[in-house]
């Protein structure tokens, strides 16, 4: 298939040629952890990089190659690698840009889990975070960014709060201090929104999410838009002599750079991270995100709308103190969100209710059709209460910047009758407020 087709057909076909797989209409699971490499001539061939081939699975597998190509493709990237989570794509990304130690610049209103990682793991590993209070305010990006500093993180549109990052300008800024910009694109997906299109030169996702739709599979992408000169003297570990890359041919340890020039990043990436700490994404996981996948814009476009009328809903609800939902027409972001975000900013949203935290957790005990689960992005309406749950490791001095409070709720919307969703919702308020 042409590289050139639309988003709508590269989500159903991309990356998969049904003629080297017997026709099957349906990406066959490659259950197998090892390959037979055919003769030693051939296994020395591939092992080499001169041919391509499977050897095992913890390296590379053919159902997960073909997702892949698919998310590189509906990305413009040169290359995607799948991994085991959303979590290891973003620890993934991080160890392989600030390798050996640094400094990364991240925005602090990002996803609990990953806000523990910068806080409390990573400075344990050699890279320590600056984090910005207002990622879109540009002299407080440019100050952070130091001589020591390997890359800026931000999430596109931010959990629990919807803030929407201006992507063209944040890489511009990275860009002009020869840093690239990490994107995690989480909410969004390719389908509202494609970071490198915008800049970004790596992308990272939680598949488990919206990509895949169904809540059925843990997973992540790092996606590689392969622009980003990694022969900068910032990032040693990219020129260094690698023995992994010698062969023959070339009577040396080739670096990265010097085997993979701009795909320095992802090749890495899988062989030194991937292969090494091997936290890979099975086959069985791959189809089911593929599947998934292949309906991400009905889904996605449905889920939006609904989750636009739930926002206005709670917008002029008398027990609703606050709705955090950058979609909103009244949003202080509605230009940014105007130009980035036509087909809008996702299926999530959060919102303050009034009163004590038992009135939170009676709401939350009456909902029906929502169910009380931590995750965002299924086809089921969830409902959270991210200070407890989801983002109850984030620590008490970030609680007010990052607008976290017991009374915060997010919602994640699926594909019910939205009318459904809200005469839910107004039963929970009776319910919650009823003495
Ligand atoms: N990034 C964002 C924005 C998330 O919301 C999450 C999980 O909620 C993650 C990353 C981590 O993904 P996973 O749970 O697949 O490890």
């Amino acid at each position: 298939m042409s590289d050139h087709n639309s988003f709508d057909t590269v989500r159903i076909h991309g990356g998969y040629q049904p003629e080297e797989h017997q026709y099957a209409s349906n990406v066959p699971i490659y259950l197998s952890a090892a390959f037979n490499m055919g003769s030693a001539q051939r296994g020395r061939a591939i092992a080499e990089g001169r041919e391509s081939g499977y050897t095992y699975s913890r390296v590379a597998n053919p159902t997960v190659a073909i997702l892949e190509r698919r998310i590189a493709q509906l990305e413009g990237a040169v290359a995607a690698v799948a991994v085991a989570s959303g979590m290891a794509a973003i620890s993934n990304a991080i160890l392989t840009v600030a390798e050996g130690g640094g400094r990364i610049v991240a925005h602090h209103d990002i996803y609990g889990a990953s806000l523990d990682e910068f806080i409390s793991l990573a400075p344990k590993l050699g890279i320590e975070f600056d984090f910005v209070d207002d990622i879109n305010d540009p002299q407080e990006l440019r100050n952070a960014i130091g001589p020591d500093t390997k890359a800026v993180f931000v999430e596109s549109v931010t959990n629990p709060l919807t803030k929407v990052t201006n992507v063209d300008q944040v890489a511009a800024i990275a860009h002009e201090a020869g840093v690239p910009l990490i994107v995690d694109n989480t909410f969004p997906t390719p389908y509202l929104f494609r970071p490198i299109e915008h800049g970004a030169d790596i992308v990272v996702y939680s598949s488990t999410k919206a990509i895949n739709g169904h809540g059925n599979v843990i997973s992540g992408l790092v996606v590689d838009a392969g622009r980003f000169d990694w022969s900068s003297k910032r990032f040693p570990q990219f020129s260094e002599p690698e023995f992994t890359l010698y062969t023959e041919e070339s009577g040396h340890a080739r670096s990265f750079v010097e085997a993979y020039g701009n795909e320095a990043f992802h090749q890495r990436l899988r062989c030194k991270f991937l292969r090494l700490l091997g936290a890979v994404l099975g086959p069985q996981q791959a189809y089911l995100e593929l599947l998934g996948l292949e309906t991400i814009s009905e889904r996605l476009s449905k889920e939006v709308s609904s989750a636009q009328r739930i926002a206005e809903f709670l917008a002029s609800h008398q027990y609703v103190d606050k709705v955090n939902y950058s979609g909103l027409p009244n949003s202080p972001q509605a230009e940014l969100v105007k130009n980035l975000y036509p087909r809008g900013i996702g299926s999530i949203l959060s919102f303050e209710l009034s009163g004590s935290e038992d009135r939170v957790n009676r709401f939350i005990d009456a909902t029906q059709v929502f169910s009380y689960i931590p995750n965002v992005g299924d086809v089921r309406s969830l409902i959270v209460n991210p200070a407890r749950t989801t983002h109850r490791e984030i620590p008490f001095e970030f609680w007010e910047k990052n607008g976290l409070s017991v009374n915060l709720i997010r919602l994640s919307i699926g594909l019910e009758d939205p009318d459904d969703l809200i005469a839910d919702l107004e039963q929970a308020f009776n319910k919650a407020y009823q003495d």
